[in-house]
């Protein structure tokens, strides 16, 4: 069985505490890793070495230096894609389709692409008129903010941990990673590639564990670590904002969503029902912009709901290496008895189950992992819990809407605002909805198409501020203003 260890000053050491803790198989529940849990003293050590580096050899190179670096990094991670993939495979239990297409060169991209992002971004200039005549001339310089904590989640892993050590290098920063629990293996690899391209030692550090008494307080909590940047629960961000006050450190939150899927009765309907097919589906529906709330225009309703069950009921489980299979199981048990109590909890408020509820019937080699049958549901209220609450299942459900302004109504009538979306052919339509819809990520006739320079980030209770392209740099740099008197 393989043992995972923290990544400290550019070397894999197991936790000072001796403590270990295991990872199984959401396949089929074997212990397939064990992991050394940092410490508080190693988060200590983390957060120096991770100091160390700022102030050292990473810190006096030259940006061209910097950025060909994260280059090297992007291509040994293309150079390493099988091993990325297998490692992602084994901690998620996701197709392997998902992950060559989509996780894996994604985290590769995300070095790429802040490496261009911190090339070639100006800083504001502004000259401005003095009493004497002669004038001064104001300019922006942008530094790193220093020691950035990442608190990353496990649904999936490696893409959205990149999506901020990315950035977060690309300025300059260095950072220390705290992996979820359930998905140590990719974030312990790239120490790996770090140390083969030569990012120098300190740089990107990974400490493993939980979140409350563990590696993940003792990383937010610490005075060494400048900013923080987490990705998870909408919960788990309110104990990290806590944490953060202390010292003032500033934070950038990516939490959960009960995003809304939008289809008037114009949409191509083929394409709205492939769309919410993926949107609530994909990946087990652990995808926190993915749809748990529909609305379809009434004309349509009854044939939408009788095909998206067809595609529902046709997904192919199995194993993440079987290229037939289409559909994982979910992370873990823990997480599965959540997502049951939430398939419990609709049929006790009444819903109407169109397919799924419960669990499927799984070869024996397979009945002891984490699956669950991929539901639909609709006749709920919108007090309900399950059309209240984010369940990060594969789940949805579905109710008709009559108008324009009912549907928005709808779907604003929630506390979180991540993304929404909608399915029309009518053009004004489309633009006059999405400007309506209380969100950060609007998609119309389409959904999780990601262009990495735009604007990413949740409304309400989805997040504090925004990252990807120059948000990214608002947030991993600090702009210090020069004004010089000519
Ligand atoms: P989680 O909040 O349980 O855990 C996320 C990370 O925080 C883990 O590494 C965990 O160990 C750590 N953690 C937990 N408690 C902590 C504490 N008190 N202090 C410090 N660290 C702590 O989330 P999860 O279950 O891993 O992920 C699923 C959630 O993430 C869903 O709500 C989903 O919507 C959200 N999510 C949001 C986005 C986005 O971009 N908005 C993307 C993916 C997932």
């Amino acid at each position: 069985m393989r043992l995972i260890e923290n990544f400290i000053g550019g070397e894999y050491t197991a936790g000072q505490g001796g403590k270990t803790f295991e990872k199984r198989s959401p396949v089929d529940n074997r212990v397939i890793a064990r992991i050394t849990e940092a410490g508080q003293a190693d988060v200590d050590a983390a957060v120096r070495a991770a100091r160390a580096a700022l102030e050292g050899e990473w810190g006096g190179l030259t940006l061209e230096q910097r950025v060909d670096l994260l280059y090297g990094v992007a291509d040994e991670i293309t150079r390493r894609f099988e091993d990325f993939v297998a490692a992602e495979m084994a901690d998620t239990g996701q197709p392997s389709h998902v992950m060559r297409h989509v996780f894996i060169p994604r985290g590769a991209a995300n070095f790429k692409v802040f490496a261009d992002v911190v090339k070639n971004v100006p800083t504001e200039a502004f000259q401005m008129a003095t009493p004497d005549g002669r004038g001064a001339l104001n300019y922006g310089i942008r530094v790193p903010k220093g020691v950035i904590g990442v608190i990353s989640p496990w649904n999936a892993p490696f893409l959205l941990m990149t999506w901020k050590v990315g950035p977060a290098l690309a300025c300059g920063n260095t950072v220390v990673v705290k992996p979820s629990e359930e998905s140590p293996h990719t974030a312990a690899l790239l120490g790996e590639v770090m140390n083969s391209v030569g990012i120098p030692k300190g740089v990107y550090n990974v400490v493993q564990g939980f979140g409350p008494d563990s590696a993940g307080e003792f990383l937010t909590r610490h005075p060494g670590v400048d900013a923080i940047t987490f990705t998870g629960e909408t919960r788990t961000g309110a104990a990290i904002m806590k944490a953060a006050s202390d010292g003032m450190r500033d934070v950038s939150f990516e939490l959960g969503g009960k995003n809304a899927g939008i289809v008037f009765a114009d949409a191509d309907f083929d394409a709205a029902v492939d769309g919410i097919f993926r949107s609530a589906f994909l990946n087990t529906g652990q995808v926190c912009l993915g749809t748990e709330r529909v609305y379809v225009e009434r004309p349509i309703f009854e044939r939408f709901v009788a095909a998206l069950k067809t595609r529902a009921e046709a997904v192919k489980y199995g194993r993440p290496e079987d290229h037939a299979a289409n559909y994982g199981p979910l992370i873990s048990q823990e997480h599965k008895q959540k997502v049951m109590s939430y398939y419990r909890k609709a049929v006790e408020e009444g819903a109407t189950v169109v397919t799924g509820g419960g669990e499927p019937a799984m070869p024996a080699e397979l009945a002891e992992g984490a699956w669950v049958q991929p539901t639909i549901w609709t006749g709920l209220p919108e007090t309900a819990s399950v059309v209240r609450e984010e369940i990060f299942g594969p789940c949805c459900h579905i109710r008709p809407f009559d108008s324009e302004d009912e549907v928005v109504k709808l779907a604003n009538a929630t506390d979180y605002g991540l993304s929404t979306t909608v399915w029309t052919t009518n053009l004004a339509r489309a633009h006059r909805v999405a400007a309506r819809v209380e969100v950060g990520i609007t998609w119309i006739n389409s959904w999780f198409l990601r262009d990495l320079r735009t604007a990413f980030g949740g409304s309400k209770q989805s997040g504090i501020g925004r990252e990807g392209g120059v948000h990214s740099l608002e947030f991993y740099t600090e702009t210090r203003n020069i004004c010089v008197k000519l």
